[in-house]
């Protein structure tokens, strides 16, 4: 547990929330703000920052424990998809710094849109990208 951390006072039952699920590893429970009706965090009990920490295992947990909040949301309030979205970093949008992922059910006519539009990069720089990450 670390100190001014909301989601490790959530795991504790420190601070309240709609848990949906949990297990031994994770705790899964309503999001505050949700953009969909039934957005749900899944959260490692242990504490890591973000996705550049997290454990494997943790990572693995998690990940499992939000495909069956994923099949839930299907079977349970009949969505007609998920996203499953998850933040590392502030420019990438992370404001709470303790590893989750966003398990948010999709409806046919929900008003949720991307917000970014697809770049048309060119071969080149496509090549380029990938020398890159091929280090
Ligand atoms: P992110 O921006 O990816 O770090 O997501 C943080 C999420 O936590 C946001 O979607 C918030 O709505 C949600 N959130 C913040 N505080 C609480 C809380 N006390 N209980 C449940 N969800 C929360
Ligand atoms: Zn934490």
């Amino acid at each position: 547990m670390v100190d001014d951390c909301l989601f490790c006072k959530i795991v504790a039952g420190e601070l309240p929330s709609e848990r949906v699920d949990e297990d031994e590893h994770t705790v899964a429970f309503m999001d505050i703000n949700p953009w969909t009706r039934g957005h749900a965090l899944v959260v490692p009990r242990k504490h890591s920052r973000n996705l550049y920490e997290i454990g494997e295992e943790d990572l693995r947990h998690t990940a499992a424990a939000g495909r069956r909040l994923a099949l839930r949301m299907r079977d349970g309030l009949e969505c007609d998809g998920v996203n499953l979205l998850n933040s590392c970093e502030e420019p990438a949008w992370q404001t709470v710094f303790h590893f989750h992922l966003h398990v948010i059910p999709r409806f046919t006519d929900d008003p949720l849109r991307l917000p970014g539009s697809p770049m048309s990069p060119g071969t080149d720089e496509l090549a380029a990208v990938a020398a890159q990450l091929r280090g």
